[in-house]
């Protein structure tokens, strides 16, 4: 049962977490991870050209056979300050001991790297048969709520459910959130789950109050399905389409384009005609316009991604220069009356867009 070929046969090495559980799913997994009962710097460097070390985590990741392995000593953890990073308490400890410090039963197995046995210390392969996704004890989401968004993840890239209890102890913590939290993570684990373009997830994501983690205010379900509109629309950002749309994004941290997004976006105000339509919309990204559309004015949003979009004068400064007119703010002025003109009426040339502004500038 070979993932990568690692010629070992010491029982030291277990492949952990989801590249099992993907193993076992038959699905394809982003990334190797292997767990070493013991050190995993000064054991697993021999097994390929070392990529980089993290002494402080015991974790060293190694390219075997052309991919990247991570390798991690065993460790256990405790959460000191709920919701942030764990510290870690003992490298090297047992594998019984490094599994009960993971999120879900499912991504709490581990297989034996030299006999492919697999180890099941929390009931991970009766839950993954069953399609229930399961924490390891209560206060499982009291320690890493983003576990609740991973939760989400995994329920709709897997078709998984959450277990009775489960969901209980989702919904107790969603009644009492400490928003003192990792949102750093947080937002991590949004990237991952909205970039399915899911509209089953952004269902549960609001119906089950998942979102009250970012923004704890009242938030109601668009009437829109916004994963077929991304489909038909597909921009280059996909969460910030989904999580745009909540009222207080002041917890999460933005790059400069994801804040750019949101700003634009927040900042239209109402558009009637095509005109207001165009001015309000050329330049922005896709996702500022979706976000308009699916929260204010979807018909305006697809009037210009459909048609306006599509719609550009071509008449320019220099042409206006041609025409004797002096640089003043009216050459805004032409441009907007061509603008008018070409919106009604995309046929337009640009010799019909110069003889217009000749005329507009001898009547105005
Ligand atoms: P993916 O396929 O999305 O990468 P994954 O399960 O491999 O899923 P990672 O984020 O790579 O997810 O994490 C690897 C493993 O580390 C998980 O399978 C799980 O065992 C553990 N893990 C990750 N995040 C947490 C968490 N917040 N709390 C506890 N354990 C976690």
């Amino acid at each position: 049962m070979d993932i990568i070929k690692i010629y070992d046969n010491s029982d030291k090495l277990y492949y952990i977490g989801g590249v099992v559980r993907d193993k076992l799913l038959g699905v394809e997994s982003f990334d190797i991870d292997i767990t070493c009962i013991g050190n995993a710097i000064e054991y697993c460097a021999k097994f390929g050209k070392v990529i980089q070390e993290n002494p402080e985590f015991g974790t060293i990741r190694v390219e075997v056979d052309g991919r990247a392995v991570d390798f991690a000593s065993t460790r256990s953890e405790v959460y000191e300050k709920k919701g942030h990073l764990p510290v870690v308490t003992k490298i090297g400890c047992t594998l019984k001991e490094d599994v009960m410090r993971r999120d879900f039963t499912i991504n709490a197995l581990a297989m034996n790297v030299s006999t492919g046995e697999i180890v099941d210390y929390t009931g991970g392969l009766k839950d993954l048969k069953n399609k229930k996704l399961r924490v390891l004890h209560d206060g499982s989401f009291v320690d890493d709520p983003t576990r609740i968004i991973r939760g989400l993840k995994f329920r709709v890239r897997f078709g998984f459910e959450l277990e009775e209890h489960t969901r209980h102890l989702q919904e107790d913590y969603l009644k009492n959130i400490n928003y003192d939290m990792s949102y750093k993570r947080v937002k991590k684990e949004l990237i991952e789950t909205f970039n399915l373009n899911s509209q089953h997830a952004f269902e549960i994501f609001v119906n089950e109050g998942i979102y009250k983690l970012v923004s704890p205010a009242e938030f109601k379900l668009p009437e829109v399905n916004i994963e077929n509109l991304i489909k038909k629309y597909p921009v280059k950002n996909i969460w910030p389409v989904y999580v745009g749309l909540l009222p207080d994004l002041s917890r999460l941290e933005f790059t400069k384009e994801e804040r750019k997004i949101i700003e634009d976006f927040r900042s239209i105000g109402s558009v009637k005609t095509d005109f207001e339509i165009y001015k309000a919309f050329d330049g922005l990204a896709a996702e500022s316009i979706l976000l308009y559309g699916i929260a204010k004015n979807m018909n305006a949003a697809v009037r210009y991604l459909d048609v306006l979009c599509g719609i550009k004068i071509s008449l320019s400064g220099n042409d206006l220069l041609k025409l004797g007119i002096e640089p003043s703010p009216k050459y805004q002025e032409i441009f907007d009356y061509i603008l008018r003109e070409k919106l009604k009426n995309p046929a337009l040339t640009h010799d019909d867009e110069i003889q217009l502004a000749k005329e507009y500038f001898t009547v105005n």
